[in-house]
């Protein structure tokens, strides 16, 4: 394994993250058993960086994840969210930040999170995020509750513009650079670098579309982008190129993202997810799926309030 210093962060974090989300059944109904093993196995193997949020599964990821890592604490770095907690509920306000991660570290079954995203923020009012949701995600960390402090969220532009003014100490985005997506350059991490602000990259397997098991029926992308992702998928196929290792070692190539999360849930992905580590990127491979990934490549989807789209 390979780690990277975030700023702020007592321990390196591993440049292969573990996404949480499947503990929650977001992609099926899984076996919690299997998906405990599967989060003590990428421990095992130098895993150390955890993503999740009370959303996943409506808390039941954090519920999950946090039995899983019993004993492990000091050897992990953990990532929760805040003010999204379903489809459709949101609450960014103060007060229900700071119940929210009083709730998340109890399911944690922690006294701390290293870092404290607000979750998803293309769905709230932007300037409620900079004036009172930021500040009170800052007074968490000055109580000790969380090391660092950041947003989440799709439209990059929105990310940008948030980052800044609330001068967070991280961002997660998500679907904007894999092997369907490479916009994240063009709008996002110049501006971060700028800002010494650290960047995260969730979704590199395009949330499951660049997987033989293909997109989750609520996937939000356009038909478009399914077609090209189930057409590198048969292209590896063809070629007996390992797919999920080509996909992350896309993804690990960034030079500027900190850790690439992925979501697993069965100790078979871990082992799969982290050839990727070994693997070189075949360029005839990569010029065949650009080829393949063109029609669907940079296609975007709308996400959250209209006024917050790029
Ligand atoms: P992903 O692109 O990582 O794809 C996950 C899917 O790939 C799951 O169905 C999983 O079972 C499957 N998979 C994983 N390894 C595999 C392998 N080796 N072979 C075959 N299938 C494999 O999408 P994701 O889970 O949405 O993203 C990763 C994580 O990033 C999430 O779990 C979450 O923690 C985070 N995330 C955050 C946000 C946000 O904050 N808004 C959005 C998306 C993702």
């Amino acid at each position: 394994m390979r780690y990277r210093q975030i700023p702020g962060l007592a321990t390196r974090v591993s440049v292969l993250g573990f996404g949480a989300s499947p503990l929650g059944n977001e992609f099926c109904a899984i076996n919690p058993v299997e998906g405990a093993h599967a989060v003590r196995h990428a421990v095992a193997n130098g895993i150390n960086f955890f993503d999740v949020s009370p959303y996943y599964g409506r808390t039941l990821a954090e519920e999950r994840l946090g039995p899983a890592l019993s004993g492990l604490r000091d050897k992990v770095v953990i990532g929760t969210k805040c003010g999204r907690y379903d489809t459709a509920s949101f609450d960014f306000s103060a007060p229900r930040i700071e119940a929210s991660i009083h709730e998340s570290l109890r399911r944690l079954r922690t006294d701390y999170v290293d870092i404290l995203y607000a979750h998803d923020i293309e769905f709230a009012d932007r300037e409620q995020i900079v004036n009172e949701t930021i500040p009170a995600l800052k007074k968490l960390k000055q109580q000790g509750k969380a090391r660092l402090i950041g947003i989440t969220g799709y439209p990059l532009k929105l990310l940008a513009d948030v980052a800044v003014r609330g001068a967070v100490d991280i961002v997660m985005s998500y679907c904007h650079y894999n092997l369907l997506a490479r916009d994240l350059d063009t709008y996002l991490t110049p501006v971060l670098k700028q800002h010494d602000i650290a960047l995260v990259n969730a979704s590199p397997f395009h949330m499951g579309i660049l997987t033989r098991a293909g997109a989750p029926a609520w996937h939000p992308a356009p038909e478009q982008v399914k077609q090209a992702g189930a057409g590198i998928v048969k292209l590896c196929a063809a070629n007996g190129a390992d797919l999920p290792a080509a996909a992350l070692r896309f993804c690990l190539n960034h030079s500027y993202i900190a850790s690439t999360f992925v979501g697993m849930f069965q100790p078979a992905h871990v082992d799969e997810n982290l050839k990727a580590l070994d693997t070189r990127l075949d360029p005839a491979l990569l010029a065949e799926i650009d080829r393949t990934a063109a029609p669907g490549l940079n296609v975007t989807w709308a996400s959250g309030l209209l006024e917050n789209q790029d």
